[in-house]
């Protein structure tokens, strides 16, 4: 059976700030989620959050892009809105940029990430397992350098060097930086243009891994959210906090070689008012952003698909356990390194990247009163 899934996420309002979503808003999308199994629109789904951002996790059979299923997305998001204005939540709607998107949410506000495949159940895919990435304070290129190590360098992921994955793997790379209704995407494939890779996916803020593809299989292992957000809206309204699905095991990479690059707890662009470099956090699914100064967070979950598409029953949260609690010591460590130079230099993002934020105002009129003294 073809079988897609589909993860969709926004912050459409928050407690107290960029928190996280209220019980209400979260059951909302819950309700929404079981009537769309009911009817049959899905197969299976859940409701999770990661900081202030709701994810729904869908299985189906209508393929990527599909317009029922972005638009029933589009409206658990809008009514998840109602509870949140009706608590007096921060940003409530925040990530709905338009009315009424046509036919997909891509571009509209929401982030996605999709992968359509045949569940055979048998080789190279008998068992069909993924893993549900999604991050809150950063942008897309978060995953630039956790997932090309993952998917390209031995170092972090000996299972390259076996049969079925030695081959390598095709990345999308998009250019996130354009504003027409197009992706702008260039196919590079590892191991040969490891280098070539490394040049783009250097610039967090440029680049995004969109997709990766076994080359022996053909088969999409990766897919995720790469809309910037000011592009859309032409301002700042909150970072595009990413997600990602992963197929794992067999012929991809396993859970813990997909993982192994987080203990660095690299740091990326994002953290308090979208404009500072911060490390990122591994933590549970459904916590609040709380860290220091809004260290940027991110969860993982791992599921198994039965050939009927169901996954929800059981799944496994990889950074809610105890073996993570010294990579968020490191974090922490690094978090309270980077903020004790505040505002200077390597603390702050570059000019380019305020330019949607209200900190651009502030430098535009003092730019202002400068006066030009001959020398
Ligand atoms: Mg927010
Ligand atoms: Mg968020």
């Amino acid at each position: 059976m073809k079988i897609t899934l589909s993860t969709i996420k926004a912050d459409v309002g928050s407690i107290g700030g960029h928190t996280q979503p209220t019980e209400k808003m979260l059951q909302a999308a819950r309700e929404r989620i079981a009537q769309a199994c009911q009817k049959g629109l899905l197969l299976d789904g859940m409701v999770t959050h990661t900081g202030d951002d709701i994810a729904l996790i869908m299985s189906h059979t209508h393929g990527d892009n599909n317009k029922d299923v972005h638009l029933f997305a589009w409206d658990t998001f809008v009514y998840a809105t109602k509870f949140a204005q009706e608590a007096g939540c921060y940003a409530a709607g925040q990530d709905l940029l338009v009315d009424a998107p046509s036919s997909n949410v891509r571009g509209a506000g929401p982030g996605v990430a999709e992968i359509t495949f045949e569940h055979a159940g048998k080789d190279p895919r008998r068992a069909e397992a993924f893993m549900v990435v999604a991050a809150d304070k950063c942008g897309p290129g978060a995953f630039n350098l956790p997932f090309f190590l993952a998917f390209a360098d031995p170092m972090y992921c000996a299972g390259l060097m076996l049969p079925g994955l030695i081959k390598g793997f095709t990345f999308e790379i998009i250019d996130m930086s354009t504003h027409d209704h197009a992706d702008h995407v260039i196919m590079l494939h590892a191991p040969e243009d490891y280098y070539k890779i490394a040049m783009l996916l250097r610039d967090n803020e440029r680049f995004g891994i969109k997709a990766i593809y076994s080359r022996a299989y053909n088969e999409q292992a990766y897919s995720a959210s790469t809309d910037r957000l000011h592009n859309i809206a032409g301002k700042y309204t909150g970072k595009d906090d990413p997600i990602a699905l992963i197929r794992t095991q067999g012929i991809f990479p396993a859970p813990e070689e997909l993982i192994s690059p987080l203990v660095k707890a690299h740091f990326v662009g994002g953290d308090a008012r979208g404009s500072h470099v911060m490390p990122i956090m591994p933590v549970a699914i459904n916590t609040p952003v709380t860290g220091p100064y809004c260290v940027p967070i991110i969860s993982s979950l791992v599921f198994s698909l039965s050939a009927e598409g169901k996954f929800s029953d059981q799944y496994v949260d990889v950074f809610g356990q105890k073996v993570w609690d010294w990579v968020r010591l490191h974090a922490q460590q690094k978090a309270i390194e980077m903020r004790s130079q505040g505002w200077s230099g390597a603390a702050m993002l570059p000019y380019g990247e305020l330019e949607y934020s209200g900190y651009r105002q502030t430098l535009e009129s003092l730019l202002q009163e400068f006066k030009v003294v001959q020398r």
